[in-house]
């Protein structure tokens, strides 16, 4: 199964169809189907790692400003709190714990209803622990490889250039520093410097400056660590929207 990292954007691109969505779908009809979907969001961040382990995952709708018909919209998937388990068990440097009252956040649910309207397919997030470094969540995502064999779909979701102080709803005339951080980091990705990038505060102003969090970009560490020596990736929806990078990969 391939590995994905999605640059998720505004929680509105759940309801259009841009070039966006569209290279989500894209990318959903490039894959067989998952028999489950691990997420690895933004916007889950916990002190300890977490799992969700709902039966019946509600749809979090963690953001405001927004249309009411976005506060309606529903993504019902179901969880599989038995897969959860079994994750929480596979990984053996930290204790994971099941949380069975978590939903899935708009991280998730925004890419995954445009790849997947049906909502058939279990879905489950694994939390960012945010105190953790960088290198941290690369060798915990390692541990996460075998699920690809079972047909899991492991998902980061994120923006690899997120900085919301200098985005601007009304101007999405790319930022020549967001431009340059989000090409900084392509190349990178492209020369498997996995380590260069676990490690981010070597990668200089621009690349910095779009990190903040680091929480968008920490779900890209999870996808990178699962690449193969045999691998090769894919990218697309490679587009700076004022201080924010779309850009999206595929693995495998
Ligand atoms: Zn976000």
């Amino acid at each position: 199964m391939p590995a994905l990292f999605v640059g998720h954007g505004s929680p509105m691109n759940a309801l259009e169809d841009n070039a966006f969505t569209r290279g989500w779908q894209d990318a959903a009809r490039q894959i067989s189907r998952p028999k489950a979907i691990l997420c690895i969001s933004a916007h889950w961040e916990t002190r300890g790692v977490h799992i969700g382990a709902a039966e019946r995952p509600e749809t979090i709708h963690d953001f405001y400003g927004f249309p009411q018909a976005l506060f309606d919209l529903r993504y019902p998937a179901p969880g599989d709190p038995a897969l959860a388990w079994r994750i929480a068990q596979q990984i053996k440097d930290v204790k994971v714990h099941l949380d069975a009252g978590h939903g899935l956040d708009h991280g998730a649910w925004s890419v995954l209803r445009v790849m997947y309207p049906d909502a058939d397919i279990p879905t489950l997030q694994l939390s960012l622990d945010t105190t953790q470094p960088g290198p941290f969540h690369y060798w915990l995502a390692q541990e996460l490889a075998p699920l690809r064999d079972e047909g899991v779909l492991i998902l980061g979701s994120g923006n690899i250039v997120h900085n919301l102080r200098e985005f601007s709803f009304r101007d999405p005339t790319p930022l020549h520093w967001a431009m340059r951080a989000d090409a900084a980091i392509r190349a990178r990705i492209e020369k498997r410097e996995h380590a260069v990038l676990a490690d981010w505060n070597g990668l200089g102003p621009d690349v910095l400056r779009g990190i903040g969090g680091p929480e968008h970009f920490v779900p890209l560490l999870y996808t990178l660590a699962l690449q193969q020596p045999a691998e090769t990736i894919r990218f697309f929806n490679t587009t700076v929207i004022g201080s924010i990078s779309m850009t999206s990969l595929q693995i495998g």
